[in-house]
């Protein structure tokens, strides 16, 4: 029995992760976080006894409070009590950081710092803070076990070869909703048109993510770091029906590539059971006979800008990364929100990288001042740009 921390336990990966240990078992859940759900965190509270439950925010804390006061728990708040659950228990732990945003940048940190096993869904440690988090002393004896779908599956298939064999990593992108439409049919889609993936079901954020392309630039920079393999031999394929997670390409020539249903549950379970191999999460086993056919293409990076966009932040380093990361989360939030249309994304995150002088590897407290920065500025040019949709 192993001991278990899930900072962003209302989430989608989180709730996933919970259903899949209660279905499985192995774990003590001993801590819970989350940023407002109080409802939800309640009900998790209430069946999986945690010592400790986090709410990162302040009034959402007080209110599950009051809710809990027959229960034995610990309640707090704020990024004091995100990196109190995050280190809980040392290295007997298995921390799963699956929180959305950069607040999950120092809750990695402390669970390091303490010596707990970490599996990642937070893009953002990597992303912004990659060079932090690899040159901690933690990586002399432990690695980030990867809970991204891509990331998981190049984890997977790097068992398969020695480091220096690598020629490529294949990462694979299903392409989004919006792949193979045109600027001008690009101009009139709304939120809901980019909130239905074809094949996954997520949380809001990422699925425009994955719509723009973000998604996949940010999964190169965790690529990168997560794997050591620079950058430019990361090569991105849409590979649309997102059967194929990823593949890597060593220097014989063979690709070893990792196919499984589009479904989650599949890398959080590889995750946390590493290195067993449990039975399948899901009812059904998938047959490739009934697929068919899978096919790839080259990511059209004129309309869909989101991936060349990352990769010059890349070539720039972590704190370009951190302004592209940060321009992106305002510029989605105003994109939900209406104030702006789906291009303007784009045209954020291009006014950001242009404007905002960035370290290559920046201190911790320079990525939040970058990332000050950068809200600043965003919001600045979201107020002056029109939603060519509302008009
Ligand atoms: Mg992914």
């Amino acid at each position: 029995m192993r001991d278990i921390a899930i900072l962003g336990s209302t989430g989608s990966i989180g709730t996933q992760t919970l259903e899949i240990i209660e279905k499985r078992g192995g774990f003590r859940v001993r801590a819970l976080t989350a940023s407002n759900s109080v409802d939800l965190m309640e009900q998790q509270v209430r069946k999986f006894k945690p010592e400790i439950c986090c709410m990162y925010n302040e009034d959402a804390a007080k209110e599950l409070k009051l809710r809990l006061s027959d229960v034995d728990v610990k309640v707090t708040s704020g990024m004091t009590g995100l990196c109190e659950a995050a280190a809980i228990g040392g290295s007997e732990t298995l921390t799963v950081t699956a929180i959305v945003g950069m607040i999950g940048i120092e809750p990695t940190l402390a669970a390091m710092d303490a010596g707990c096993d970490i599996a990642l869904a937070n893009k953002e440690t990597m992303v912004c803070a990659g060079h932090l988090i690899t040159s901690h002393e933690w990586n002399r004896s432990h690695f980030i076990r990867p809970i991204d779908s891509e990331h998981c599956a190049i984890w997977q298939c790097l068992e398969c070869g020695k480091k220096e064999e690598i020629a490529n990593i294949l990462l694979t992108a299903s392409g989004g909703p919006f792949r193979g439409m045109t600027v001008e049919q690009l101009k009139k889609v709304t939120a809901s048109d980019a909130l239905c993936h074809p094949n996954w079901a997520m949380g809001k954020k990422i699925t425009i993510d994955s719509a723009t392309m973000v998604n996949k630039a940010l999964e190169v920079m965790e690529a990168h770091w997560l794997f050591d393999v620079p950058v430019d031999n990361i090569e991105v394929v849409v590979q649309p029906e997102s059967m194929i997670h990823s593949a890597v390409e060593y220097r014989d020539g063979s690709i070893v590539a990792q196919i499984a249903p589009p479904d989650m549950r599949i890398p959080i379970q590889h995750a946390l059971y590493y290195p067993q191999r449990l039975e399948s999460p899901l009812k059904q086993r998938m047959s490739l006979a009934d697929i068919g056919a899978i096919h790839f293409e080259k990511p059209d990076n004129k309309v869909l800008r989101g991936l060349p966009l990352g990769l010059s932040a890349a070539s720039d380093g972590c704190g370009m990364c951190t302004v592209f990361n940060a321009a992106n989360e305002f510029a989605v939030a105003a994109f939900l929100e209406g104030k702006i249309g789906f291009l303007g994304i784009y045209d954020i995150i291009e006014e950001c990288m242009r404007t905002i002088k960035a370290e290559k590897e920046p201190s911790l407290e320079q990525i939040f001042e970058l990332k000050e920065n950068t809200r600043e500025l965003s919001l600045k040019f979201i107020s002056s740009m029109k939603n060519p949709s509302a008009c």
